[in-house]
């Protein structure tokens, strides 16, 4: 079984973003930038299936431009055998994405799919989605276990009142939820094996997609910032300014 994971060049979590003086985005000039986390755990889910002798080869996907091939050898060194770079400096949307991984799955013709439930840059949580829906796939979203069994997945789905497990038809798409693994540190001698796997770059030309943007960000705000709190001497005093200053007891 041939599996496809889709892994996205974000600002690191770790980086505290700033606005763009102009409100036009986020500041990523000179900021540390990581695969998706969510995207970590979709190439751990995969490399966790070629390990179990279920998926035969992990073919690692990234859109955008050639940068994101430092994001591809992360993958390679966690487990994917080769990597695709489609090769775009358009700023990239959802459905963008989605027609473009479309292409790459049509010429690949995998059995899987993985992708992150989300960005963590833009917060979209549609690529997955879109992707299942242009190629009419059965899906599966924030998954948190992948059981696979000859021509059928099964995936356990954090819902609000608990579990649900559901089973889907392959080729289908799969989307990772935070508790789906742990991804495994990075080492040395994986990354340096990584150097030596096959990455192969494609337009969106080539592919014959179109990536233009469909919306157009009207601007970017800093979240409202916090008022700073106060110390009280006693009780008396709280309930005294939660009932005539909060006015909310
Ligand atoms: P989003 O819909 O933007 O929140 O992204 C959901 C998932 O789609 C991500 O976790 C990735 O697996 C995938 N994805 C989004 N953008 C890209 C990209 N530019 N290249 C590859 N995969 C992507």
């Amino acid at each position: 079984m041939k599996v496809i994971t889709a892994v996205k060049r974000v600002v690191d979590y770790n980086v505290k973003v700033r606005v763009k003086s102009d409100r036009s985005g986020v500041d990523i000039d000179n900021v540390k930038m990581s695969m998706n986390p969510f995207d970590e755990i979709a190439v751990e889910a995969a490399t966790r299936l070629k390990e179990a002798n279920v998926a035969a080869e992990i073919v690692a996907v990234s859109c955008g431009t050639t940068q994101s091939q430092e994001t591809l050898r992360t993958a390679l060194a966690i487990g994917a055998d080769r990597a695709v770079l489609v090769d775009t400096d358009a700023e990239l949307q959802p459905l963008a994405v989605a027609k473009l991984l479309k292409a790459v799955v049509e010429k690949e013709q995998p059995q899987l799919v993985i992708l992150g439930k989300q960005a963590i840059d833009h917060d979209a949580g549609q690529t997955g989605q879109m992707l299942a829906a242009l190629l009419e796939w059965p899906q599966a979203t924030f998954a948190s276990d992948i059981q696979i069994e000859g021509d059928w997945a099964t995936v356990t789905r954090e819902v609000d009142g608990g579990l649900e497990v559901i089973s889907l038809k392959l080729p289908a798409i799969i989307t990772t939820d935070l508790r789906l693994n742990e991804p495994r540190y990075v080492t040395l001698p994986n990354i340096m094996k990584a150097k030596k796997k096959p990455l192969d770059v494609v337009t969106a030309d080539a592919l014959g997609i179109d990536p233009s943007p469909r919306l157009k960000t009207l601007r970017v705000e800093e979240p409202v910032g916090r008022k700073s709190g106060m110390m009280v001497p006693d009780v008396a005093t709280l309930i005294d300014k939660l009932q005539n200053e909060a006015k909310v007891i």
